[in-house]
This record gives structure tokens, sequence and C-alpha cells, in this order.
């Protein structure tokens, strides 16, 4: 039985391993925890989920080792070496050391001993959660460094938890690296309304006594600074053991690097020139290289991406990539109730979508997005105008419900609760967008023949 080494115990090593039970696989993570979702850490902080319900399954015939960092791969012997120096021999490695948070350039965030401020905070662990969970009770003030999906997020988790909160994005928008300005601007109103105040287009360039300076002259006192912005692949392990890396450790359509018996996927990961940073995409990839190790022909061309924004009383969703995406532009724009949608279409079909502020659509966009479905002249606007929610009993058998896990409608209605969907399909253990539809379609089940027929 061949041996498969994984370095990185994250969500797309977790997917991996399901897929190589024939396998004798090692995952070796550096973090003290076994593989849990990352997803979920702001709902974590926020209170409305439960720290517990973050492991992911492991199947029983993967040793994984916690605490384990690699430090080294010695390609000629086919061997990883750990931070304790021992070695480990591979017939297949897999990298999916994920991507590292990069420190911006503000004076005052690290002391003089080469520590951080108190004060400051990341934002990409269990261990960063619960140090600033640990902080919550004893502040009064936040700053959240960063206005993109991660940002946005843990800046609600803080204004649920009763902190007044600001958030500083040096853009001139909300989410510019998703959406145009117009729904960033409705973002910012939500956020507003919330009781969170945004500055758009400033930076922050000191950490002070007082506070955090941005360059406008403005001093932010806190008692809080949560960095958020800027991220980037973690490659050194590649790049120190001579593999061809960019941005992202290159990999081919089979998701090798530049060495045959290596692989990565992930967030480590750069395929096509593109680094992708979301979960859909990464499980994709695992799916992909499990029947590649399993000696299944496959190859990965790509993933659409469909990013959410999870946090209480924001609600986002961006499918493709409305700011690339070329096509006409259908949208309505609702300032009043702080909503806008905004469809791309190309040839009849939806290319690209941004939703904001109102979500009662998105299953069904999704599933035309998806299904590459050719609509009529008037349909796009139609389904921008959300005048009742759609009902479960329109999603077509192979609708996919669940983008994470790529999970069907007719796939969720055989299962018999909720507690089934999670440990046969994993629908709703990713960014949990889906949960709202997949109980809908629980609670609205036919009968086995019923649902053959409306194939
Ligand atoms: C707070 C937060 C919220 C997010 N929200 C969303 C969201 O809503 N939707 C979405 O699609 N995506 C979201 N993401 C991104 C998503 O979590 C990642 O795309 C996904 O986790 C990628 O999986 P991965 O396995 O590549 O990396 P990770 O899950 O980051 O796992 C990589 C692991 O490898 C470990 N590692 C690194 N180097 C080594 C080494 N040398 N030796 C051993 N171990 C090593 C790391 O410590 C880490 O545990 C979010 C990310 C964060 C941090």
């Amino acid at each position: 039985m061949s041996r498969v080494v994984i370095v990185g115990a994250g969500m797309a090593a977790a997917r991996l391993a399901d897929g190589l039970l024939d396998h004798e696989v090692v995952m070796l993570g550096d973090e003290a925890h076994p593989p849990y979702n990352r997803i979920l850490l702001s709902a974590v902080l926020e209170g409305t989920h439960d720290e517990a319900g973050l492991t992911l399954r492991l199947a029983d015939h993967v040793d994984l080792r916690t605490d384990a960092r690699v430090v080294e791969i010695h390609r000629g012997e086919r061997e990883v070496e750990l931070a304790d120096r021992s070695r480990l021999p591979y017939d297949a490695l897999v990298l999916a050391t994920g991507s590292i948070p990069t420190l911006p350039p503000i004076r005052g965030l690290v002391r003089v001993d080469g520590r951080l401020d108190d004060r400051v905070h990341a934002f990409r662990t269990l261990d960063d959660c619960r140090r600033l969970d640990a902080a919550v009770p004893t502040a009064r003030r936040a700053v959240v460094v960063g206005g993109g999906l991660l940002g946005l997020q843990v800046a609600r988790a803080l204004g649920v938890r009763g902190l007044e909160t600001e958030v500083v994005e040096g853009g001139e928008h909300l989410l510019r690296s998703q959406v145009d300005g117009k729904a960033g601007a409705i973002l910012a109103r939500d956020l507003a309304r919330l009781g969170t105040t945004v500055y758009t287009g400033a930076r922050a360039t000191r950490l002070t006594e007082d506070g955090l300076v941005l360059d406008n002259g403005y001093v932010l006192g806190t008692d809080l600074v949560v960095l958020t912005a800027g991220g980037r692949p973690s490659t050194a392990l590649a790049r120190r053991a001579g593999l061809e890396v960019r941005r992202g450790v290159v990999v081919d359509d089979r998701l090798t690097t530049s060495d045959p018996h290596v692989h990565a996927l992930g967030d480590c990961a750069q395929h096509r020139g593109r680094v992708t940073g979301f979960v859909p995409p990464a499980w994709d990839q695992a799916e992909v290289l499990a029947r590649i190790l399993r000696g299944t022909p496959a190859t990965y061309d790509g993933s659409r991406t469909v990013a959410r924004l999870r946090a209480t009383g924001l609600d986002v969703a961006v499918l493709g990539d409305p700011l690339e995406a070329v096509g006409e532009v259908v949208e309505v724009t609702n300032p009043v109730v702080g909503s806008h949608r905004r469809l791309v279409v190309r040839d009849g079909v939806v290319v690209a979508a941004t939703l904001v502020g109102d979500l009662t659509r998105v299953g069904l966009i999704t599933q035309h997005f998806d299904r590459r479905t050719v609509l009529g002249p008037t349909e796009p606007g139609e389904l921008l105008m959300p005048d009742r929610p759609p009902s479960p009993h329109t999603f077509a058998a192979d609708a996919e419900v669940c983008a994470c896990a790529g999970v069907t409608a007719a796939e969720i209605r055989r299962c018999a609760s909720l507690d089934d969907v999670r440990a046969t399909t994993r629908a709703t253990t990713g960014c949990g967008g889906c949960a709202d539809t997949v109980r809908q379609l629980l609670a609205t089940r036919t009968s086995p023949q019923l649902e053959g027929t409306s194939r």
C-alpha cells in the first residue's frame, strides 16, 4: 500500500484524506487541533456557533499528527523532515499548507521585543479565535483592519458581542476584490445601520497609546486591533525544496508540482496562474487529486467561485467574478432597504452575480449559474424581483444546493434529517450558506417516486 503524506491538516487535507481510503495516509499539521472548519471561526467568535461543532470528521485510516511542523522536504530521498528533526518517507507528498496572514505596514504593531502589541490580533486559526474571544469581555472598542469578507465577518461578530467596532479599508470601497462600488456603498450603509463605522480610502499608519492613526489624520481609540487585510499562499517549504513557486506552488491540471511525486492543493496552490483562497475550489481539487492518487484518470480545469458572507444582519453572495465578467448587466439597487442585486448575462447565461442585502433568490440564481441555463430576455430581470421567496420545490433534482461540497437537491431530499445531511453529504459543513435551503428541502421532502418524476 503506498503512503501519502499530507503536509497541513486543514480543510483541503481533510477532504483529500476522505478520498484515499485504500492508502496509508499520514497527515502532518502544525496546529494543536485536528482539522476544523475555518469558515465558522467568526460564527464562534460571534457566539452563534459552538466551537465543538467545528471539527471535521476524519476517517479512521488517517494517521493524524498534530503539533507536527514540516520544516524540510528531501526530494531526493522522498522524505519530509519535521521540526523535531525526525524524518518520514513518502511515496506521494501533498502540500496543503494553506495561506498565512501578512503583517500590514503599520508602525507599532510589533513591540521592541519582537512580539505583537497586546491589542493586536490575527484571525486565521482556532487559537487566534480563542485569544480574541478571551480579550472581548474586557474590551469596549475594536478596529478591524481590512474590509474584505473576513474583515466584515469579524467586525459583525465583534459588533454582535457589544463592542464599538470600526472598519478601516485602504481601497475605495468594501469587498473591493469581489464587488463594485455600488454594492460596497450599500454594505457600508448596512454596517453603519448595525452600528459599525467604516472608513474607506484610509490607511492605518501607526498604532500608538492613543489608538490607531489613519493617514487622513483620524485617531481611532481602541482596545483591540484585528488584522484581516492581506494573506498569501504559504509557499516557504516548497520554495526551499526547489519546487516551482510563483504566487503559489505551481501545479498543472493533475495538481502536480514541478516534481511528479509532489502535489499541492488548496490555498497554497497556483493553477493556471490563479490562487483561490476559498473552500469550494479547495474541495474540488481534493476530489480530483484523490482520484489521481487512486490511479483513476482525472484532471482539474478550474472551479467556479461562490462566496458567501457569514454574519448576522449582513447578507452577501458573489457568484463568479463580477468585476471581470463580460456581458450585459441587469441590476436592481434599493438603497432604502439596503439591497443591491446585479447579474452579468452573456448570451442569456448568468456568468456572474452579486447579491447584497437580499438573498431570497440566491438558490435559483446559483442553479442557473451552475447549469449555464440559457434564459429568455425577461428572465434575468424577473430573477431580481424577489416579490416572494422561491419554493424549494422549484429546485430540480440535479440543482446544486451546497456549492462547497457539491451536493444536489436530490441528495438532500434523500436524507432523513440535518444530521443525516451533514454525515452523508457534508452539505452545510462548509460556509453554511446553504443551511436555510437544506432545512426547507428537508421540510418539504417528497417520496422517492415523486422525486424521480421531477427529474
Ligand atoms: C477566519 C476565516 C474565514 C474564512 N471564511 C471563508 C468563507 O466564508 N468561505 C470560503 O470559501 N472560504 C473562507 N475562508 C478561506 C478558507 O478557510 C480556505 O480557503 C480553506 O481553509 C483552504 O484550505 P487549505 O487546507 O488550503 O488551508 P487551511 O485550511 O488554512 O489549512 C492549512 C493548514 O496547514 C498548516 N501548515 C502550514 N504549513 C505547515 C507545515 N510546514 N507543516 C505542518 N502544517 C502546516 C496550517 O497551519 C493550517 O493548519 C476563510 C478563512 C479564514 C481564516
